[in-house]
């Protein structure tokens, strides 16, 4: 079986503190965070804290079925975010990963011209993404196990339990 990069919560606590580290460092300031439905929710509402943003909105983009299987696209679903809260604002993207980087760019040009500013944090990024996220908190080629996705879904006590797709 392939290599798995792992992170628990407990480290997904640290990669998000440190994340925002960079991006306060770096003097961004961003007035929305967006995130990036479901894994980047996560990771925006460890940043929005830590930067002292209270502007969360969130767009959902379905593309991955499993492990290494996708839509042949990402899509965006609706309701989509409405562009007029957007416009004169500095938007911080936020994911769990890039990977191919293909919902990254999708969101990215959703916003780009409908914004002042839009940058984009992830907590990692493969190599080969075609997006280069602005704030990353660690590179790897590596099928990553997420501490939110890898577990099984919860069922009420005694129903059978469905091990997570990423599980196996
Ligand atoms: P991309 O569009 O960059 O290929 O993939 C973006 C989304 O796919 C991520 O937000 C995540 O939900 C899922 N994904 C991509 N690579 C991985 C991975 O290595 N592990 C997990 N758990 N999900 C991934």
């Amino acid at each position: 079986s392939q290599a798995r990069e792992n992170l628990t919560y407990e480290a997904f606590g640290v990669a998000v503190r440190e994340l925002a580290q960079t991006i306060a460092d770096d003097g961004y300031e961003p007035d929305i965070v967006l995130s990036i439905a479901r894994g980047g929710v996560f990771v925006a509402g460890g940043l929005a804290y830590a930067l002292d943003c209270k502007n969360i909105h969130l767009v959902n983009v379905e593309f991955y079925t499993g492990v290494g299987t996708t839509l042949p696209m990402p899509v965006m679903l609706a309701p989509l975010p409405n562009a007029i809260d957007f416009s004169q604002k500095k938007v911080l993207i936020t994911d769990d990963v890039a990977d191919t980087g293909k919902t990254l760019k999708l969101v990215h040009d959703f916003c780009v011209d409908a914004v002042a500013e839009v940058r984009t944090a992830v907590i990692y990024e493969k190599s080969h993404s075609l997006v280069k996220c602005e704030y990353v908190w660690k590179r790897t080629d590596e099928w990553i196990n997420f501490p939110w996705s890898v577990l099984p879904v919860v069922r009420k006590s005694g129903e059978p339990v469905t091990p997570s797709k990423e599980a196996l």
